[in-house]
């Protein structure tokens, strides 16, 4: 082939995507008794065309598997489809495409993609979890769940977006917008399933301990996210009826300066207490305006706070006193028990709401210091932080955290308090009113509620025909044949559940189902999965932190106490990528968004540049966990140095295949064993930039300077052997090391450099410790002081191996005729003096 200016990238990236394919290159055998490694990337929503910042993290993980199999491990990574969601179902609904059509026409759009960026899968075990062979599994960890008593359904205020229907909370963000399409979440009170995740929250919270290997920041909003607690729960009782009134507390201490009582407007013991009772309306009126007000707009600390008193008091067990039960906007439901002892004295909300109200306020802490005791009347605030503790017999004059745990034992011995932990989250969500997804395999009968689909009638097939011309609500309860069915249990007519699982479910155990895709008998191998899991390096988004990978987490522990796998955390390793960014029109810095305008498509840059240049751009733009920029002109760095390497190459075509084995250090020139300290530092640096933090720029770029030493070593047909051949091994080496990167160019360069086998099968290049130091130093020989000989030495030459070259030198064994040597003093890399007589 002819050297060209324009180096054909066009011929070979084709070729080698074919090679790989032919050669299964990406295949793994997951029985083979090799050390394994499954490096997972997020799989994606099929939405359509990926632009340059899609690509990133597909990159990064095939950069990472390809190193990982030249390192010799068994490696697994595989890809498919999150392919259940409501974009396609409203494409469906806006210009008739069926979403089965959209999605699979999307997946093998983005399946190109991924291949023409070269990145490498096992896509023999591919999935869709549209897919029902897929989603018949998802419908059995949901049976799975419901067996185990973690799946339930109940009426309950859910958060409700116009749009996507019914959203868990972790779809809400906290401006409570719809986490998907940016609409305003209200609350609906609708029956819904819920996955019991509160069960596994100490276990949850607990083993992010073990997930050293995650990036901090994941770990702290899991963390928040479950949100423990300590305090105690407190049984107050409605002082007109009986009726239990518990809360939950984390400042005991207070208990004493309480002086009302708030509590949610959705509180359940409002519907008991308010029928006939004398201020009805007007907290009928209240709770009616409040549920149409986002929760996060309620207890934003700038709100409003807002209640309205109910007419009724409740009774502190610790005082007897009675004091005013008040309906509020600032409790929530969804936190503690969704009422909330006032101590307007010790609590900013409260103390708000007090004075907002006129309530009293009582002070049971005061400051340590004695000289400056609290005054209600002077108070601006509430004091919220610790001090000594008074009109509170029998605890007046301890220290409030000191007393905490005598206050709640107290009441426990009376049998109205006890401790407690108390968590943030809440269950998880799981079912939708919406056509495209995974059926629930339940079925309601009048006589027996809602009975499982028996495990041997899975999947519940999603039909096909229907009819998406409904404005509102889910198409599929408007379909009888799929809604009209008989009771498993009793054989009399019933309904089949027309919710289908959220997504989030179908996404949470995929990376288990990889190990057995194609296994129709059961959801994976326990055997296998055991082997298997979990997953060694997964990379993703960090947007996912307190959705996929803590749902994830989740089924992963409830599927291990089923005794179905092994391990109780999937993903050892987690890796979550920065963004890609690019300024738009205006000027800004934006993530890559089709609504921005300022995407960039893969495919012209493939066209132009080749798959090689544009995975090392991506890769070099910056720290890969960092968010990036993207400037259209910094593709020609990354390609003008292929074109270099590609230029190289032929151009010594024949002195590179000619070249004799490497000698040894010792026989090496000055500049060829320079070059080859040169590389074993590059082969060091490059090894620990992948296995250390993913520094894939940083690990580029000292390939990239590998490739200026080579260029300093004048080669042509004169030069000697050994420098031929120390040229040689540096483009070997360095063809190794860039191949992750650019492993078309590689594959090429590998072949014609006389190897076969492709260059995935060749072994990561090891680092030489002798080379690294390989440097030389003039060490000077002295016999009683005068110079009698100067040598060049291996800056490593230990005292000894100086001495004894000092010794056999010419000069200095002239010099040293006749004479004794009484002593000789050896200054390391520099000098040997020989005191002689
Ligand atoms: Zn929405
Ligand atoms: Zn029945």
């Amino acid at each position: 082939m002819a050297m060209q200016e324009k180096y054909p990238f066009y011929e070979i990236e084709p070729k080698w995507q074919q090679w790989w394919d032919a050669h299964h290159a990406f295949e793994c055998d997951t029985a083979d008794a090799r050390k394994k490694f499954y490096c997972l990337t997020m799989f994606p929503y099929p939405s359509g065309s990926m632009h340059v910042g899609h690509g990133r993290n597909y990159i990064m993980g095939d950069v990472l598997a390809r190193y990982k199999k030249m390192q010799g491990f068994n490696v697994l990574a595989p890809m498919g489809w999150d392919a259940f969601g409501l974009p396609a179902e409203n494409a469906a609904k806006k210009n008739g495409t069926h979403p089965k059509t959209y999605t699979y026409g999307n997946i093998a759009h983005m399946k190109t993609q991924i291949r023409s960026w070269g990145v490498g899968y096992d896509w023999r075990r591919e999935i869709a979890t549209c897919h029902p062979d897929y989603y018949h599994w998802t419908q059995w960890v949901f049976l799975k769940f419901f067996e185990m008593g973690l799946a339930y359904q109940k009426a309950a205020p859910v958060n409700w977006c116009e749009l996507c229907t019914t959203l868990a909370n972790e779809e809400v963000t906290p401006e409570g917008t719809c986490d998907r399409c940016g609409r305003k979440v209200t609350k609906r009170n609708l029956k819904q399933w819920f996955f019991k995740i509160t069960a596994y929250a100490p276990q949850l919270l607990d083993d992010l301990d073990q997930l050293q290997a995650w990036p901090e920041k994941v770990r702290q909003m899991q963390a928040n996210w479950i949100g423990r607690s300590e305090g105690a729960r407190v049984e107050f009782k409605v002082s007109e009826t009986g009726d239990p009134c518990p809360i939950f507390t984390t400042r005991p201490d207070t208990i004493y300066g309480v002086t009302f009582m708030a509590i949610a407007p959705e509180h359940p013991l409002l519907q008991k207490l308010l029928p006939g009772s004398k201020h009805e309306k007007t907290v009928r009126e209240f709770i009616e305006r409040q549920a149409l007000i986002p929760a996060s707009e309620r207890t934003n600390d700038t709100a409003t706070k807002e209640g309205v008193f109910s007419g009724f008091h409740v009774t502190n067990p610790y005082t007897g006193e009675q004091v005013p039960l008040w309906v509020t906007n600032y409790v929530l439901m969804d936190y503690g028990t969704g009422a909330v002892m006032a101590v307007p004295a010790h609590d900013q909300r409260d103390f708000e709401f007090a004075q907002q109200y006129r309530i009293p306020i009582k002070v049971v802490i005061q400051p340590p210091s004695p000289s400056e005791p609290l005054v209600v009347e002077d108070m601006r605030d509430a004091f919220e932080d610790d001090g000594i503790m008074t009109a509170s017999a029998p605890f007046d004059g301890r220290h409030n955290r000191e007393a905490l745990h005598d206050i709640i034992h107290l009441g426990k011995t009376k049998g109205f308090s006890d401790f407690t932990t108390n968590y943030r989250i809440r269950d998880w969500l799981i079912s939708r009113q919406r056509y495209w997804g995974a059926p629930i395999p339940i079925i309601h009968c009048p006589t027996c509620g809602a009975v499982p689909v028996p495990e041997n009638q899975l999947p519940v097939l999603l039909p096909d025909d229907v009819d998406f011309k409904v404005e509102q609500g889910n198409p599929l309860a408007n379909h009888a044949a799929f809604v009209n069915t008989t009771c498993p249990k009793c054989g009399a007519a019933a309904k089949r559940e027309t919710d289908t699982l959220a997504q989030w479910l179908c996404s949470c155990w995929y990376f288990l189902r990889y190990v057995n895709p194609r296994d129709n008998k059961q959801p994976f191998d326990k055997k296998d999965v055991a082997n298997w899991l979990p997953v060694d390096q997964y990379i993703g988004g960090v947007e996912h932190a307190v959705l996929h990978l803590l749902y994830s987490r989740f089924v992963t522990k409830v599927l291990h106490d089923a005794g179905w796998v092994a391990c109780n955390e999937p993903f050892t390793a987690l890796f979550t990528q920065g963004m890609i960014c690019k300024r738009a029109d205006d000027g800004k810095l934006y993530k890559m968004s089709k609504s921005k305008g300022n995407t960039v498509s893969p495919d012209e840059l493939i066209t132009n540049y080749g798959a090689d240049t544009l995975r090392l751009y991506t890769l070099f733009l910056g720290p890969p966990e960092m968010d990036a920029e993207w400037q259209d002109a910094g593709i020609q760095g990354p390609f003008r140095f292929l074109c270099r390497l590609w230029r190289r190459v032929w151009e010594t075509h024949d002195l590179l295949t000619t070249a004799p084995p490497v000698p040894p250090l010792s026989q090496m020139a000055r500049p060829e064993r320079d070059l080859y300290r040169k590389l074993h530092q590059t082969i060091r640096a490059v090894t620990d930039a992948i296995e250390n933090g993913f520094r894939f720029n940083t690990a580029i770029a000292q390939v990239m300077e590998l490739m200026n030493a080579i260029d300093d070593l004048k080669i042509d047909a004169a030069s000697s052997p050994s420098a031929r051949a120390v040229y040689r091994a540096a483009i070997e080496k360095m063809v190794l090391l860039i191949s992750p990167f650019a492993p078309h160019i590689a594959e090429e360069m590998w072949t014609e450099l006389g190897h076969t086998g492709g260059v995935m099968t060749a072994t990561w290049p090891e680092v030489e410790s002798e080379a690294l130091t390989a440097d030389t130093v003039e060490v000077v020989f002295q016999i009683n002081g005068k110079v009698r000989g100067k040598i060049e030495l291996p800056a490593s030459a230990s005292k000894e191996e100086m001495e004894k070259a000092a010794l056999a030198n010419e000069q200095v064994k002239k010099h040293l005729a006749g004479l004794t040597v009484k002593k000789v003093i050896v200054v390391p890399g520099r000098l040997v003096n020989i005191a002689a007589g």
